[in-house]
C-alpha cells in the first residue's frame, strides 16, 4: 500500500491528521492513502519564491528546456509503472492512461524544444522596436521577464500526470517556480512522477513543489507576484478566483473549467462517407475514452433534424460492442468513473438531463455491473447515449456538464440555428464542424469562434490524420471563455505570458537596445 507524501521546501512531509484512503475505481479496493493536515503552505511557497525562483530566472531558456528534456526522459524510463499506477487508482484502460502520461512526456517534450529555440536568454523581447516620434531617437521596447513569487497550480482528477506536467511545463520555462497540487482522488501517479522527476536531478532545489493534502490555506498565501492555476469545475473555480487576496493583489489567476463541447455534423455529409465515420468515430472516442472524464470531450451533438436517426443508428451500432469493465481485463475498452461521488453526479446529472425532456437511447441514469468484476463492486456507468427532439427543450443540455460517458445528439436546421445553440452553452473548450461544404463550415466556424478556445473544421481530406477533438496539443490555445472559465493555457510561447510580466521599456533608443539585447525573440 501506497503512503503519498508532499514534496514541500525541498524535502518530503508525510503530513497528518485523519488517513484519506485511495480506491481501485474497478474495485473499490483501497491502493493508497494520504495524510491531508499539517503542510506548511506558508513556508513551502517562501522557499520557492526564495530557491527557486532565482535559479530559475538565472537559467537560459536553452537550460530551462534542457531540464524540461531531463523531466519528459525521467517519466519515459518508467511509463509502463505509471501506465499501471493510472490504471489502478484512475480505473484507465492502457489507452487511456497513455493518453495522460504520453500527454505529459509529449508537452513536456514540446516545451523543451521551445526552450532550445529561444536559446540563451533568460526573458523575452515582445514583438519589434517603435519608434516614438520621426526620428529613431525615442524608441520603446516591449519585453516579457518572470514574476518573481511562485505558481500554485491546483489540478483536477482526470488527468494526475498531463495536469501536472503541462502547467509546470510552461512555468519552469518561462522562470517560475511551481507548487503545485492535485485532486487527491487521483494522487498516487502525480505523486509518482514528483519522484521521477526529483530523481531525474535536473530540477533545481525549490523548483517544484507538490502538495497531496487538503488545500488548507494555499491560496491565502498569494500575492502580486504569484501566480494562481486552476483547473476543475467552474462552480470552484469561481469560488476560488473570488478570494479577496487574490483580488486585492492582483494576483494573475488562470481558470480552465468545465464546458459543453459541440459537435456539428454538416447536411452534407453522407451517411456511411469518410466524413461520417470520423465524427462517429469522435463521438465514440469521446464518450468512452476516459469513460467520459475529459474537459474536452463532446457533450452536445448538432445533427440536422432529418438526419438524427441515421447518425443514432450509427452510433448505437459502435456503443454496443463497448464492453465496461476492469481495464486490467482483455477487451474491456472503458473503465469505470475515477470516484464514488464522480459515480453520483454522473447518475444524478443523467438524471436532471433526462428529467429536463431529453430521454436514454444507449445507456442510461444507473449504475451498472462491470466486466470481471463481482460483488457489485465498481464505479461504473453504461456509455450512455441521449437525443433530445425539439432543440428548444429546456437549457440543462446547453448547461449542465455530465463529466463521464455521456454526450446528447441535439437537432438543429440551419447554420445560424447551429450556431445559436452553440452559443447556450455560455463558452465552450472545443467545437468541432464535419463537413464538405465549404460556406456552411466557414458560416459556423466564424460564427462560432468568439465562444470558443479551438474550433475544428474537418472533412474527409484527413481521415487518418486526425487524432479527434479531445485531444489537447501544446501548439494550441486550451481554454475557452465563460462557462469555460476564461481561461488559456498552452498554444506555444503564448502560454508563457501568464507567468511573465510585459513591460514597455521606452527612451532613449541606443540605451533601449542597449538594455533590451539579451532578450529572445519568439519564433
Ligand atoms: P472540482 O471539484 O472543481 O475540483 C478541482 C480541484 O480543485 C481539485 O483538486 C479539488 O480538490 C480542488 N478544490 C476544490 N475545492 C477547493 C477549495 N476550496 N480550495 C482549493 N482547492 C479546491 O472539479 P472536479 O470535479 O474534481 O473535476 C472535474 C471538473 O474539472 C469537470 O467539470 C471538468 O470539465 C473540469 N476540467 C476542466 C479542464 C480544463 O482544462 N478546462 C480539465 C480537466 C477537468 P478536491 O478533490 O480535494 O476537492
Amino acid at each position: 500500500m501506497e503512503n503519498l507524501r508532499s514534496y514541500l521546501g525541498g524535502r518530503w512531509i508525510d503530513g497528518s491528521g485523519d488517513r484519506v484512503d485511495l480506491f481501485n475505481p474497478a474495485t473499490e479496493e483501497v491502493v493508497a492513502g494520504l495524510l491531508p493536515d499539517g503542510l506548511d503552505y506558508g513556508a513551502a511557497l517562501a522557499f520557492a519564491r526564495t530557491h527557486g525562483g532565482p535559479s530559475l530566472r538565472a537559467m537560459s531558456f536553452a537550460q530551462r528546456g534542457a531540464m524540461l528534456k531531463s523531466l519528459a526522459g525521467a517519466l519515459h524510463a518508467k511509463r509502463d509503472e505509471l501506465l499501471d499506477i493510472a490504471t489502478l487508482n484512475g480505473g484507465n484502460t492502457r489507452s487511456d492512461a497513455k493518453f495522460d502520461v504520453d500527454g505529459a512526456i509529449g508537452t513536456l517534450t514540446f516545451y523543451a524544444e521551445l526552450g532550445a529555440s529561444l536559446g540563451d536568454g533568460r526573458w523575452l523581447l515582445d514583438g519589434p522596436t517603435v519608434s516614438l516620434g520621426r526620428s529613431s531617437k525615442v524608441t520603446a521596447q516591449h519585453v516579457l521577464t518572470p514574476r518573481l513569487g511562485a505558481a500554485v497550480h491546483i489540478n483536477a482528477f482526470n488527468f494526475p500526470a498531463w495536469g501536472l506536467a503541462e502547467k509546470a511545463a510552461v512555468a519552469l520555462l518561462a522562470g517560475v517556480p511551481v507548487l503545485a497540487r492535485p485532486a487527491p482522488a487521483t494522487a498516487w501517479l502525480a505523486a509518482r512522477v514528483m519522484e521521477l522527476f526529483l530523481a531525474s536531478g535536473a530540477l533545481p532545489e525549490g523548483a517544484l513543489s507538490l502538495a497531496v493534502g487538503a488545500p488548507g490555506d494555499l491560496l491565502d498565501h498569494l500575492g502580486a507576484q504569484d501566480v494562481f492555476a486552476f483547473t476543475g469545475s467552474g462552480k470552484t473555480g469561481a469560488l476560488l478566483r473570488a478570494r479577496p487576496n487574490l483580488l486585492a493583489s492582483g494576483t494573475h489567476v488562470n481558470v480552465e473549467a468545465d464546458s459543453l463541447n459541440g459537435a456539428v455534423l454538416g447536411p452534407d455529409v453522407e451517411r456511411g462517407g469518410d466524413t461520417w465515420t470520423l465524427m462517429v468515430s469522435d463521438l465514440v472516442r469521446d464518450i468512452t475514452q476516459k469513460a467520459g472524464q475529459k474537459c474536452t470531450a463532446i457533450r452536445r451533438v448538432l445533427v440536422p433534424r432529418e438526419r438524427l436517426d441515421e447518425l443514432q443508428e450509427d452510433v448505437l451500432d459502435r456503443l454496443s460492442v463497448v464492453r465496461t469493465g476492469d481495464p486490467r481485463i482483455e477487451g474491456v475498452t472503458m473503465g469505470p468513473v475515477a470516484t464514488a461521488a464522480q459515480l453520483d453526479h454522473v447518475v444524478g446529472g443523467l438524471q436532471r438531463l433526462i428529467a429536463s425532456g431529453a430521454r436514454a437511447v444507449a445507456g442510461g441514469a444507473a449504475r451498472v455491473d462491470g466486466e470481471g468484476v463481482a460483488g457489485a463492486k465498481g464505479y461504473f456507468v453504461a456509455p450512455t447515449l441521449l437525443r433530445v427532439d425539439d432543440a428548444a427543450t429546456g437549457d440543462l443540455v446547453h448547461s449542465l456538464e455530465v463529466f463521464g460517458p455521456s454526450a446528447t445528439l441535439v437537432p438543429y436546421a440551419t447554420a445560424a440555428e447551429a450556431v445559436a445553440l452553440l452559443a447556450r452553452g455560455g463558452g465552450g473548450l472545443v467545437t468541432t464542424v464535419y463537413s464538405e461544404d465549404r460556406a456552411f463550415a466557414a458560416e459556423v466556424v466564424m460564427g462560432t469562434a468568439p465562444f470558443h478556445g479551438r474550433v475544428a473544421a474537418v472533412n474527409a481530406k484527413v481521415a487518418g490524420a486526425w487524432i479527434g477533438p479531445g485531444a489537447v496539443l501544446p501548439q494550441l490555445v486550451h481554454g475557452g471563455p465563460g462557462h469555460a472559465g476564461g481561461g488559456e493555457e498552452l498554444g506555444g510561447a503564448r502560454a508563457l505570458g501568464l507567468y511573465l510580466q510585459r513591460t514597455a521599456i521606452q527612451g532613449y533608443g541606443p540605451l533601449v537596445e542597449h538594455i533590451t539585447a539579451g532578450g529572445s525573440r519568439v519564433g
